[in-house]
């Protein structure tokens, strides 16, 4: 193999139940979609294994509970310092499995990091309230409690982050943890594992599960009466599934779905940082988050220089394995990916589209595809109406505002948009217009673990990170007391 570890103990194969670390009677391989190279294979664990880490949990969780949320937050905070001092490895091992460039590979650990940081912080800020009571001899308090056992579902795009967003909410309230990693990329979840028993993180707290079959997982995670909530990240079709799934026990949810995020440029922004933006917004992670732009309107005063620029600096960008020195845009994580890719730059060119840079596989052959910028783009192609999920930017031409924002409203989701103009009226009025749970307004990134992420519309429920993250996690119970 050629993942080289400084700490090669990282590199951990088996599941994590109950504090040990067991095999399964199968294995699943992951594979390097960089190179096709087998890095390993990872227990395979069914429905019954799946039931016996709930069950793990959901003992764990009174003596969890009962802790200060200092003391929760003590081992949280270990464990940060954990994946912080462990960051470099935690990369390689992400790169091996997902394909995104070691250094941005980095940046997702020190970003899954902060949400353990700050969750450790706020362990200690659950607050209740005290209402002045309804009659006289009335006393009313409002309590927050932990939900319970929490069941995870997460995608292969952030192996570390999307499970640490989840993980570290949950831990620090009191809530104990059953996590299933995405089948592509279940080496980062266990090496978070690893670093948790690490942190002295009590056994059963927090297990990783992963299994091939996702769909027999999610089923028992959804039914267990054990279980209080599934939260997930992933696609919309997903999501309803599970929905649907959790309807007999009547689950509380958390979903990040899919998004359709909109970038719009007015003619009074600053050209140079909006195309900046653009580039961070459209080609981190090669297209592959669900808060990559996914459509780009320009007005059309600036449209050809914006366009000019975009596709003079994605020349720039340089395709190649994750861990080369230099390398900005890694392989698509698989076949179907690039597949997605091609269909929707056909779909596009079909309907009067122009490929101005990129538009094909690259010559590294495997997953590899040039970023590509498209112009001419309408609201009848694909592009504007499906998640890519790739290294695609389509230009659509506008002239008012308003019309700007119809078409960026004209989608079932509503995750992320962003816009870039300088006239602090219109700043105003777009980002209340838009239909969308967060926007970047002349910025292009907008995660971090001090802002409520989290979408509207078909793009989900709920809030990962900020002082809001931990109500997801939290029951209210309220007391009336009588007789005073
Ligand atoms: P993506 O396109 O990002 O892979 P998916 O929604 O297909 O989005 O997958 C997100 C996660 O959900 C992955 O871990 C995947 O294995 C899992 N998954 C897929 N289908 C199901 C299902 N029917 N039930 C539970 N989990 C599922």
């Amino acid at each position: 193999s050629t993942l080289k570890l400084t700490d090669p103990s990282l590199l951990e194969t088996r599941a994590y139940v109950n504090g040990e670390w067991v095999e399964a009677g199968k294995t699943f391989a992951v594979h390097n979609p960089a190179t096709g190279e087998q890095i390993a294979e990872v227990a395979d664990l069914g429905i019954a294994d799946a039931a016996g880490a709930i069950d793990a949990a959901y003992a764990a969780k009174p003596a969890w509970a009962v802790l200060t949320g200092k003391e929760r937050g003590a081992l949280l905070r270990r464990w940060y310092d954990l994946m912080i001092g462990n960051a470099d490895d935690l990369a390689r091992i992400l790169t091996a499995e997902m394909g995104k460039p070691w250094p941005e590979a980095r940046g997702e650990i020190l970003y899954g990091a902060s949400f353990i940081e700050w969750f450790a912080e706020e362990a200690k800020r659950v607050y209740g309230d005290v209402i002045p009571g309804h009659q006289r001899d009335k006393r009313i308090v409002v309590l927050k409690q932990p939900v319970g056992v929490v069941g995870s579902i997460t995608p292969w795009n952030f192996p570390n982050a999307m499970i640490a967003r989840k993980v570290a909410p949950a831990l620090a309230v009191g809530c104990t943890f059953v996590a299933r990693p995405a089948e592509l990329t279940p080496l980062s979840a266990l090496a978070m594992a690893v670093l948790a028993e690490r942190a002295g993180i009590p056994a059963g707290v927090f297990n990783v599960i992963p299994s091939s079959d996702a769909s027999a997982i999610g089923k028992e995670l959804c039914a267990n009466e054990k279980v209080a909530k599934i939260t997930f990240t992933g696609s919309t079709r997903v999501g309803r599934i599970l929905m649907k799934q959790c309807s007999d026990t009547i689950k509380k949810m958390s979903l990040e779905l899919g998004g359709n995020a909109p970038f719009i440029v007015f003619d009074d922004a600053d050209i140079d940082a909006a195309v900046e933006g653009a580039m961070i917004a459209k080609y981190r992670n090669n297209g592959q988050t669900c808060v990559c732009a996914n459509r780009i309107y320009v007005q059309t005063g600036i449209y050809d220089i914006f366009a000019e620029k975009l596709a003079s600096r994605t020349r720039a960008l340089s395709v190649g394995d994750g861990f080369e020195e230099g390398v900005t845009i890694g392989p698509l994580i698989n076949e179907a990916a690039v597949k997605k890719v091609e269909a929707h730059i056909a779909d596009a060119v079909g309907k009067g589209a122009e490929v101005v840079e990129g538009g094909t596989r690259s010559n590294l052959g495997g997953t590899f595809f040039r970023p590509t910028v498209l112009t001419g783009v309408t609201q009848t192609m694909r592009v504007a109406h499906e998640e890519t999920f790739g290294p695609v930017a389509p230009l659509i031409r506008f002239e008012h505002e308003a019309e700007a924002i119809s078409m960026a409203n004209d989608s079932e989701f509503g995750l992320a948009g962003y816009f870039y103009s300088r006239d602090h009226a219109r700043v105003w009025r777009v980002a209340e217009a838009l239909e969308t749970g967060m926007v970047g307004i002349n910025t292009g990134l907008i995660s971090t673990e001090v802002a409520p992420f989290g979408g509207i519309k078909q793009s989900g429920l709920g809030r990962e990170g900020s002082k809001f993250g931990s109500d997801d996690f939290l029951e209210i119970k309220y007391l009336c007391m009588g007789e005073i």
